[in-house]
């Protein structure tokens, strides 16, 4: 192997043993013939997927050029995007696959400036949409004031990797946005959850302008939208002058007005004249819901790993059965990446309508993307496909680590990442590969579909919700532990866990551990949120509780709440809660 490859594979080594699953890369290995069963079964014997993969490094490491390509293709082919791309500058003989999914635009840098501003990947099977990319990043280009583009379209047309392609481009970046590209994935939110994501935003910001400029100093998290709203302003202005913003998935007009804050924003949506509500340069794009015959096909053939022309006679019917839906082309093309036999099956599959949707969107024909839900569901085992419909349970627009999966399934990290993997490659998961663990989602029409589809949904949410409480909060302060603080309530409730939710929220406790960890906002919308089903008298006497010492709870350090509580009047239930604990601590002395 020559050295330069050699060099990337020992400084890659560690995310690579950190990351890799070794059976699923020999497969495709062992078929480019770099690698014999004999030496599969070597790596095979080691005890753990961490073995295994340091001694598919080590072994690779020792051979030539081709087996470092076709290692690089596998990981693509594997979903393994990220770890590609940090083999790919080092790539001996560039081949086809490569190019295509890295090359242009790919430069270091522009990959640097979009990882660090949170923009997603390319998907592995990606096909360029040259006309469209180029009417979004002419208006980019337009963009020298502050202003707004709009990209929008119907669901699953690919808005989001439009976005994301658009801003990939070294000229735009250097020329229009020196400050970097900021993403943030909105989606259907109430208030709350919209603060908690500008929060998000501007602790990212914030972070990263410490690293380079270690003066500055992180505040504590902005307590309600309006102090967010100028906050972002301030950090736009002050820290990242023209940098470009990319709002992802917008639904609301109170959520577009909440970024009204002079500077250069995209954003995607469904709803056209969301933009009418705000000021400044406004422009846009529309998006057409499907693919381009020729782009489906090569969509299908990247998939199958053939060239367009070859495909059968079938492909072109299923195209047209899919409306061109690049979400539906992705579906069934890795459906047919593991059956190449089934084209006339799953055709014909598609041309059935079998499925009625209950609430039919006028604008969207989803008997498409039913069926090749339907179609992929069904060629999961029993025990994946029990799994995969687990996922209802998940909220729209929220990522989770593969933990927090473990703890609904109830399964060893080891098994959820082979889950995991079955279904990232049949395109029925997403991953999000700019975190450290890896986040996965579901695109939001596939969400819609199972909890159609899925009639048992109280029941998985009943035992979802359990597992999460017996499972009580995890220690760490990482994603798992958000997500579990900020979700139990939501569980529960969909689970028409009433008693158990009413004695969870009238907890002093609760109350202390969930401000600290997410700030008082967050409280305050469970108990308006679930107004309806707790008992009115001491909902209010802790949302009175909140509302006078919310101010103090975004305190650091932070206060002592029995204290707080015990200025509250004799009759509340707040008090009497702090009182034994007073009382408690007395006795302990
Ligand atoms: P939207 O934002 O309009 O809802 P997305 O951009 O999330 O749609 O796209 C939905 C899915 O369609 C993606 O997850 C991906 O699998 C597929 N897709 C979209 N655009 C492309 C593309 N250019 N090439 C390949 N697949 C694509």
């Amino acid at each position: 192997m020559e050295e330069g490859a050699r060099s990337c594979l020992l400084q890659s080594r560690s995310s690579l043993e950190q990351d890799i699953r070794a059976s699923y890369l020999m497969d495709h290995m062992i078929s480019d013939g770099v690698l014999t069963g004999d030496e599969e079964d070597r790596i095979r014997s080691k005890p753990t997927r961490k073995e295994q993969a340091a001694a598919l490094l080590e072994l690779l490491l020792r051979k030539d050029n081709q087996a470092y390509i076709s290692f690089y293709n596998a990981l693509v082919r594997e979903s393994y995007g990220d770890l590609a791309s940090l083999l790919h500058n080092s790539l001996p003989l560039v081949s086809p696959e490569a190019e295509k999914s890295f090359s242009d635009g790919g430069t270091r840098y522009v990959q640097a400036v979009l990882s660090e501003g949170g923009v997603p990947q390319r998907p592995v099977v990606f096909v360029s949409r040259p006309a469209l990319v180029n009417r979004v990043r002419e208006k980019l280009y337009r963009l020298q004031e502050p202003g707004w583009v709009t990209v929008f379209g119907m669901a699953g047309s690919g808005k989001s990797v439009l976005a994301a392609e658009a801003a990939r481009d070294h000229a735009l970046i250097t020329e229009c946005f020196p400050g970097g590209v900021h993403w943030l994935s909105i989606g259907q939110l109430d208030r709350s959850d919209l603060l908690v994501r500008i929060q998000s935003l501007c602790f990212r910001l914030e972070q990263q302008s410490q690293e380079k400029d270690p003066s500055s100093s992180l505040h504590r998290p902005p307590g309600s939208l309006e102090e967010a709203k100028e906050r972002l302003r301030f950090l736009m202005l002050r820290r990242y002058p023209r940098s470009l913003l990319i709002l992802d998935d917008i639904w609301d007009s109170s959520v577009i007005k909440a970024f009204d804050i002079q500077c250069r924003v995209l954003f995607t949506t469904r709803d056209r004249s969301l933009a009418d509500c705000v000021s400044g340069s406004k422009s846009e794009v529309a998006v057409e819901s499907g693919l381009e015959e020729d782009q489906a096909l090569e969509i299908l053939a990247l998939y199958v790993n053939g060239k367009p022309q070859r495909l059968p006679e079938q492909a072109r019917s299923i195209v047209r059965e899919c409306k061109g839906s690049p979400l539906v082309v992705s579906l069934i093309g890795a459906l047919l990446r593991e059956f190449p036999d089934r084209w006339a099956y799953y055709l014909h599959t598609l041309q059935q309508k079998k499925f009625k949707r209950i609430r039919k969107s006028s604008s969207y024909d989803y008997d498409a993307l039913d069926q090749a839900m339907a179609a992929s569901i069904q060629v999961l085992s029993e025990e994946h496909r029990e799994l995969y419909i687990d996922l209802t349970v998940l909220e729209k627009d929220v990522k989770v680590p593969a933990k927090v999966l473990s703890v609904l399934w109830d399964l060893e990290p080891e098994e959820v990442e082979d889950v995991l993997q079955d279904f990232v490659n049949k395109s029925l998961l997403f991953r999000d590969c700019h975190h450290r663990p890896y986040l996965y989602y579901l695109h939001d029409l596939q969400l819609d579909f199972l909890a159609e589809m899925n009639r048992s949904g109280l029941e998985v949410g009943l035992i979802h919700s359990n597992q999460l409480r017996l499972q009580g909060p995890p220690t760490s302060g990482d994603e798992e532990c958000l997500y579990w603080f900020r979700f139990l309530t939501y569980h529960m409730a969909k689970a028409n866990l009433t008693q158990e939710l009413c004695s969870l929220m009238f907890s002093l406790d609760w109350v202390r551990t969930k401000a600290q960890i997410m700030g008082p906002a967050h409280l305050i919308n469970d108990y308006v949120e679930y107004g309806a089903i707790l008992d009115k008298e001491v909902r209010g006497h802790f949302q009175e509780f909140l509302s006078l010492n919310g101010h103090q709870l975004e305190q650091r350090p932070f206060p002592d709440v029995v204290q707080l509580a015990l200025s509250q009047p004799d009759s509340s239930e707040v008090y009497r809660q702090a009182l034994l604990q007073a009382q408690e601590r007395a006795t302990r002395g």
